[in-house]
């Protein structure tokens, strides 16, 4: 029996590819072996990287003015690419929005004088602070925030208006899931595990006036260009990674793109916080209108009560519910491959569990 999983990462994928990938496994279109088992250096495996790249160029979309590349390392190695890539003033600006934000801006400085402009880690990452230019060094390199807070469940639900300073984002736990304006940003990236596939490709998209400002000591496998001007294959590329994911994208682009995800998925967020919101036994805290739609953290009465709703959750087939250790409770990421089905078996559940225990 295949379960809801709602782990944040590596997370649930849509039922339909992995049966299509499976059909795929032995004989990939008719050449006798795995899209696992081709050379990166093939006919076969440059038209995977192609379509994978057009897709997402269509689906976002991203304007031709930015090029896109697929990497490895995770999102975490793009946390010292970042500085060592927007090098030209040795200045970069950060917004403190949560775990993996404080994470980028620690690493980022080993490489140059990072500032954190604003943060919300006194308030437990509650909330998205409101940034000015004011705020921003008008010789920074760039201002880098993370547009979903993966492990506090907060989202930027504005464009920062900063200026000439460009924005890099991260939207490792989010890319997809709604309408987005690439334009108002220098660089966007991602990791694969959350929200397009499995873990082992990392999406970067950069606006090509952005790729020449890098450090001369920017090792070869952080260097944006050098993956640019080689179409992603300076090295072995996560190859089979690369091909989930244009499977998934053609998924997505089937399915009625990201304009339909966005129903779907606002959909799917409201009918978890009206649960959370129209009983006095769950709570969430996260000011309403910085709400995540892609995770949601949630907490019973007490400590004890969280443990039992995970552990009986389980038999139910919700699985993979318990917060991140720095937050503790619950959380349920219900990125765009989360069914609805899966919300509606998980609001009856905590009904059920409510009803039991309050
Ligand atoms: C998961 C996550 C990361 C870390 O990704 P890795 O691929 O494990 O390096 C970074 N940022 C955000 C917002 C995430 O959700």
């Amino acid at each position: 029996m295949r379960v809801y999983n709602f782990s944040a990462g590596p997370a649930i994928m849509p039922e339909e590819v992995l049966k299509r990938v499976q059909s795929k496994l032995l004989n990939y279109e008719g050449k006798g072996m795995s899209a696992m088992e081709i050379s990166h250096r093939s006919k076969a495996y440059e038209d995977i990287n192609d379509e994978a790249e057009s897709l997402l160029r269509e689906l976002m979309p991203v304007p031709k003015n930015y090029s896109i590349i697929f990497v490895q390392g995770g999102a975490t190695t793009q946390f010292e690419a970042v500085p060592l890539n927007l090098n030209k003033n040795k200045k970069g600006d950060y917004a403190i929005t949560g775990h993996w934000a404080e994470r980028a801006y620690i690493e980022a400085q080993k490489f140059t004088d990072a500032k954190a402009i604003a943060s919300s880690k006194e308030a437990t990452y509650s909330y998205i602070p409101k940034i000015t230019k004011a705020m921003i060094r008008p010789d920074a390199d760039y201002l880098h925030i993370c547009q979903n807070n993966t492990i506090f469940g907060t989202r930027f639900n504005y464009t920062p208006d900063i200026g000439n300073v460009p924005i890099v984002n991260d939207l490792s736990s989010c890319i997809l899931s709604e309408e987005f304006d690439v334009s108002k940003y220098g660089v966007l990236y991602a990791c694969g595990q959350k929200n397009i596939g499995p873990v082992g490709v990392t999406v970067v998209i950069i606006r090509n006036d952005l790729l020449d400002k890098a450090s001369p000591v920017c090792p070869s496998m952080s260097h944006w260009a050098t993956h640019v001007k080689t179409k992603s294959i300076y090295n072995t590329p996560p190859t089979f990674a690369i091909y989930m994911a244009m499977e998934v994208f053609r998924h997505l682009k089937e399915t009625g793109g990201v304009k339909a995800i966005q129903t779907q998925n606002r959909d799917k967020a409201k009918r978890l916080y009206d649960c959370i919101d129209n009983s006095s036994f769950y709570k969430n805290i996260v000011v309403k209108e910085d709400r995540s739609i892609m995770n949601v953290p949630f907490y019973t009465p007490s400590k004890e009560l969280d443990a039992k709703f995970i552990k009986e959750a389980e038999p139910h087939g919700l699985v993979t519910l318990k917060g991140h250790e720095t937050a503790g409770g619950m959380r349920a990421s219900i990125y765009n491959a989360m069914p609805v089905a899966g919300i509606d078996a998980l609001v009856a559940f905590m009904k059920k569990f409510e009803m039991e225990n309050r």
